[in-house]
């Protein structure tokens, strides 16, 4: 395969991170102690070498990118302080502006006074569009959805769902030619035309059960015996309890929708907060809110390396995570409050906007990590049958 050289490669790569891998002397040092690169998928230094070297497509095309859980072992041992995690972190921002085709990735990554600005507006315009709907503020009973029908919101819903899915489908197919092209699988492998069987279950199974879910390398691989902290401080959990924190939320919400749709439970009824919807919605708040808490608090104190590089992106992501947890909780307390409390019909416009631009903002944000580091892990466990059975040990079976 020929390859195509940038020579701005590095120089665009600064805009979106702090990366210094000009000092980079290529020891091998960070490939050796990072506890996730192999012999067949080797990183940090390749990938670092691809960038002095102007290799873009090879950059783009690498599952190494999306392997690197920036467990920042790297950065602390590299004598020439390169920092090569947050040479890896930066290249995923990259990566993820390049296959939006969009560019508001890029603007979002790259121009702090610009995306602040354009969030400000995008959080105000769905505030303001949803306050234009009101209803009546209900002062006997605190009737939320009186205030702001729950069919808007759910049509806000489907609209930012669809919106998302087709950005995120034009981002993601872009990414898996460019990954195919890297891996030298043809179109007709993909499309399973070409006569070739590949392990499509083996590798949703070890992509989402062992990877995504799981978390099973970050958990077992990323921190070293020595300076392990207790389990509820450790990388994988916080970055878990975030994860598993907002995709709860997203199925209580859906949950709730489906259940009335089936006439069990008509949407927007007060319900005891032992309703199993209810506190699964509670018990993934708690997740979220801890998780992103820890994390900013990390960030703030600059606790390691990992937590040590923060560009307006990180901040933004992790703010509006944590308000639209905390301003879901608030809510909660506002409906089992006894007597209606009329801020919180407030509470409930600010945690719908707040949620609402999270989901549209999702291709373009960390989120996006969470599409293509999925499907990247995918295609990268993708191998023909032929391949798998005979790289199976002897007896295995
Ligand atoms: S980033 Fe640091 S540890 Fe890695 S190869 Fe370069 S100098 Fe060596
Ligand atoms: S940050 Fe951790 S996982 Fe990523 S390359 Fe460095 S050592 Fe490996």
């Amino acid at each position: 395969m020929s390859h195509r050289l940038d020579p701005n490669l590095l120089l665009e790569l600064k805009k979106y991170g702090d990366v210094n891998v000009e000092a980079c002397f290529n020891c091998g040092n960070c490939t050796a102690v990072c506890p996730l690169s192999t012999e067949d998928e080797s990183f940090p230094r390749r990938m670092i070498r691809c960038v002095q070297v102007g290799m873009r497509d090879e950059l783009l095309g690498s599952k190494e990118l999306w392997t690197c859980y920036y467990c920042g072992e790297c950065s602390e041992t590299c004598p020439r302080q390169a920092e090569p995690g947050e040479f890896m972190a930066a290249a995923r921002r990259y990566a993820i502006a390049n296959y939006d085709r969009l560019g508001l990735a890029k603007m979002l990554y790259t121009s702090p006074a610009l995306s602040l600005i354009f969030l400000a507006l995008v959080a105000v315009f769905l505030a303001a569009f949803m306050y234009t709907q009101h209803g009546p503020m209900n002062t006997t009973s605190l009737a939320l959805f009186q205030f702001i029908p729950d069919e808007l919101i759910h049509n806000l819903g489907v609209a930012a769902m669809v919106f998302i899915g087709l950005v995120g489908l034009m981002g993601t197919v872009n990414m898996v030619l460019q990954i195919a092209r890297a891996d030298g699988l043809t179109k007709a492998a993909i499309a399973g035309n070409s006569g070739i069987r590949l392990n499509w279950f083996e590798a949703l199974w070890d992509t989402l059960g062992v990877e995504v879910l799981g978390q099973t390398r970050y958990r077992r691989e990323c921190e070293t015996a020595e300076e392990r902290p207790p389990w509820y401080l450790q990388k994988w959990f916080i970055h878990a309890s975030t994860m598993w924190g907002f995709m709860g939320l997203l199925l209580a919400t859906a949950l709730d929708w489906f259940l009335a749709l089936l006439g069990i439970k008509p949407t927007g009824t007060w319900v005891p907060i032992w309703y199993p919807v209810r506190l699964l919605g509670t018990i993934a708040g708690l997740f979220l809110v801890y998780g992103t808490s820890v994390a900013i608090i990390k960030r703030l104190l600059k606790t390691d390396k990992t937590s040590s590089h923060s560009i307006t992106s990180d901040w933004v992501f992790l703010g509006l995570l944590w308000l639209s947890g905390v301003s879901g909780f608030v809510l909660e307390v506002a409906i089992y409050l006894p007597r209606a409390s009329s801020w919180g019909y407030w509470v409930l416009l600010f945690h719908v906007s707040v949620a609402m631009e999270l989901i549209l903002l999702a291709p373009f944000t960390k989120f996006a990590h969470a599409i293509y580091r999925t499907v990247a892990l995918y295609v990268h466990s993708l191998k023909p049958m032929a391949t798998v059975e005979l790289a199976r040990p002897a007896g295995a079976d």
